[in-house]
This record gives C-alpha cells, sequence and structure tokens, in this order.
C-alpha cells in the first residue's frame, strides 16, 4: 500500500490492530549521462519498494529525493551532507516510533547513501543493487535497461558507452573505485558520466533485474 492510499484515524486503528512494516525509499537527484533523467535512482528505488510493498503486504512511505552526490561535481547533482540525510531519516525513525510504527525499513537507491544509511540503527537497512547478481553501474547497461522497464523517458539514441573496467587489474580498479566516491571524483573516472555500457540495454533485461530484486529483497526482509 502507497502512503497516498492511507487515512487517519483508520490508519491509527490498523496499526494499533496488527504490527505494520513500513519502507522508506531513499534516491537522489544527480546526472545519469545524457540519456537517463536526473532523478533515475529515486524513480527506481521507489518503483522497487512499491512492487516489496506489495508482495510483501508492506507500505511505502514517500521517497527521499536527495541524497549524498558530491562525487558528481562539476556535472549535476542536488545534494545533501551525509550528516544532514542521517538527520532527516532518524527524525523520520524516531516519529514513525512516536506512533507505534516499529518496523521500518529504509530502501536505498544510491551509492552515496550507502555510508550513512548502514550506521542506522534498530531499522533494516539494503541498497538494491545487492540483491543481485549482475555487476552494478552508473547509466550503464543495468540501470539504463531497469529505466527502460519502468520510464518512458530514456533516450537510447542518447546512450553512449562510458567507463568500463575491462582489462584493468584488481589493484587498478580498486584506486579507481575509491577515487570515483570522492568529492568530484566520479567524472575524473568517467568523463561522460556514465560508467558502464548502455548501449545493449533492454526492456526485457529491466524486467528480468526487477523480478530478482524483488524476490531477493522480499525474501532477506520475510526472514
Ligand atoms: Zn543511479
Amino acid at each position: 500500500m502507497d502512503a497516498s492510499e492511507l487515512y487517519d484515524p483508520e490508519f491509527r486503528k490498523l496499526i494499533k490492530s496488527k504490527k505494520q512494516t513500513v519502507i522508506i525509499p531513499v534516491g537522489s537527484l544527480e546526472q545519469h549521462g545524457a540519456h537517463l533523467p536526473i532523478t533515475t535512482d529515486s524513480d527506481i528505488v521507489t518503483e522497487i519498494a512499491s512492487r516489496l510493498a506489495k508482495k510483501c503486504g508492506f507500505i511505502v512511505l514517500p521517497t527521499i529525493n536527495y541524497g549524498v552526490s558530491y562525487e558528481h561535481s562539476p556535472l549535476f547533482n542536488t545534494s545533501i551532507d551525509g550528516k544532514v540525510l542521517g538527520n532527516i531519516l532518524m527524525n523520520i525513525i524516531h516519529s514513525l516510533k512516536e506512533n507505534n510504527v516499529n518496523s521500518i525499513i529504509i530502501l536505498n537507491g544510491h551509492h552515496g547513501n550507502d555510508k550513512i544509511i548502514g550506521t542506522l540503527r534498530s531499522v533494516s537497512s539494503y541498497s538494491y543493487w545487492h540483491f543481485m547478481k549482475h555487476e552494478f553501474d552508473h547509466a550503464g547497461f543495468v540501470e539504463t535497461s531497469l529505466m527502460l522497464a519502468i520510464s518512458d523517458k530514456v533516450k537510447m539514441k542518447k546512450a553512449k558507452k562510458g567507463f568500463t573496467t575491462k582489462g584493468l587489474s584488481e589493484k587498478e580498479i580498486q584506486r579507481i573505485n575509491k577515487l570515483s566516491t570522492q568529492q568530484g571524483g566520479f567524472p575524473k573516472v568517467a568523463k561522460n558520466g556514465v560508467w558502464g555500457d548502455p548501449t545493449k540495454a533492454t526492456k526485457k533485461d529491466g524486467e528480468k533485474f526487477l523480478a530478482e530484486i524483488v524476490r531477493n529483497l522480499a525474501k532477506e526482509c520475510q526472514s
């Protein structure tokens, strides 16, 4: 169920009578190459949260559409500081608990939020790409396929191959991974803002990835 379908006082009664689990999706507002909208992370995590909620009988709260994306500067990003994001989430968690909602899932859709979300206590927190086998990317094959499956805003004609780790040593990949997460580091590694190759992305692959992620997340949440 989506928060837009909930009414007070019925919802309060529901919380009293039965334990409710809520999901708070967290996204970002940042460049995703020339072919994906800057809302991509938020769009994907919102869709996954909604599918997970349907499968498990959870409630989805509105997505936090901003995240920690300073690594993309000077390419477009609208960022909030990690501490601020942590405080926003802690405030929401506290408020939910005051309202008797004690089962809370934070679902993350952006790599730069990982560190902060991992420090939250008394909630379950997951980054969705850990629930799929395929190696994740940024505006590459995986993310573009996911967007093709859920959005009509993908401009495939503008999709260009970006940085890939093919042929690099493990040590070199580690160095590049680290550089790409520092402030302004991402475009130093991936000049066109793309990590991976989106040119072969398909809607069908996106649907496969979505099904895999939701299946694995549901298993984790219900265990
Ligand atoms: Zn993304």
